[in-house]
């Protein structure tokens, strides 16, 4: 396996498939991808996953923009759990579109499913979206649990005065199918007065679960606590900012959807392009000295200090 400078080993890869969404949420960083140009094919994805791969990464993250509007998902998926060495692809998806597709999906090799759900109040989903959709999502969370993905968990990103209120709400919700409540603090990434407006603080809610919780687990990634409730909920916490412990605990690699290796979700001043060599007829050793090049430049966003 591959550590960068900081000894931090390189296990996962998050790939966004395309910066296309069908969707507009007001605080969407979009995975950090500035005007990407074009999209990957199936199989360069394919031959990309595979390198890394072969140099220890054995997790694979879809995402994008929205990753179910690749019209060629089911082949993503299929090429990419093919890959040897590869024991586990998830994807994070908006679910506008994922009622229809989670059994195929299950089936071409998808283990779980992550689904950005905000707000159970449809004109709050509007409002955050920009689309009445909210009935689509919840039939493709519920469909997403019948076809067995497993763990189907909620992504609600914390917005002050828009959802903060609904926490419990959603707690309930995930807890009545078996799934997980994935709580994300809002990431600032360019527009300031997004994150002026909307940033809340998640320590409150921290709080609130060490009081009434059975236990607790850290996750190695990012050291990300997860709270197991009496009744049976469970509740996972994503606190990016100013973390320095998330930075020093990050195990990722990103590619971006016009195939640059991206080393860090809050930069794109270092950038490596994968996709030109690849299309060029790069072999394996280059591709190989690309990757290596671009864990390299990994740094922690957040720092202790004492790096
Ligand atoms: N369209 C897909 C979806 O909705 O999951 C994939 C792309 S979306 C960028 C991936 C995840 O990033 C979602 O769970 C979303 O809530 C989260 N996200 C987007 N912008 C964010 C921000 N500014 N801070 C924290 N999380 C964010």
């Amino acid at each position: 396996m591959v550590s960068d400078r900081f000894g931090r080993s390189i296990r996962d890869i998050r790939v966004s498939l395309t910066h296309r969404c069908n969707l507009r949420c007001i605080y969407c960083h979009g995975e950090g991808e500035c005007n990407p140009g074009g999209e990957l094919e199936a199989s360069e994805i394919e031959r990309i996953v595979a390198m890394v791969a072969d140099e220890g990464v054995s997790r694979v993250k879809l995402t994008g923009g929205e990753p179910l509007l690749r019209r060629d998902i089911l082949e993503v998926v299929e090429r990419i759990s093919s890959v040897p060495g590869i024991e586990e692809v998830s994807m994070t998806t908006n679910a506008t579109l994922l009622q229809d597709v989670a059994g195929d999906l299950k089936e071409a090799g998808l283990k779980r499913v992550n689904v950005s759900l905000d707000t159970l109040v449809p004109e709050r989903y509007r409002e955050i979206t920009g689309f009445d959709m909210l009935d689509s999502v919840l039939r493709g969370v519920d469909e997403a649990v019948r076809v067995g993905l497993n763990p189907v968990k909620a992504n609600m990103v914390l917005l002050r005065e828009v959802n903060d209120d609904e926490i419990w709400d959603l707690v309930r919700f995930t807890r009545e199918r078996k799934a997980i409540l994935q709580v994300i603090e809002l990431v600032d990434l360019g527009d300031d007065s997004v994150f002026q407006r909307f940033h809340a603080d998640v320590e409150p809610l921290e709080s609130e679960l060490q009081g009434c919780m059975e236990k607790v687990a850290v996750r190695s990634m990012h050291k990300r606590k997860k709270y197991f409730l009496p009744d049976g909920s469970e509740v996972e916490i994503v606190k990016p900012v100013h973390n320095s412990d998330f930075c020093s605990n990050c195990t990722r690699i990103r590619l971006t959807s016009d195939g640059k290796l991206k080393p860090c979700l809050m930069r794109n001043d270092n950038l490596v392009d994968i996709a030109e060599p690849l299309r060029n007829g790069a072999d394996s050793k280059t591709l190989r000295e690309l990757f290596l090049k671009a864990v390299n430049l990994r740094e922690p966003y957040y720092r202790t200090g004492k790096e």
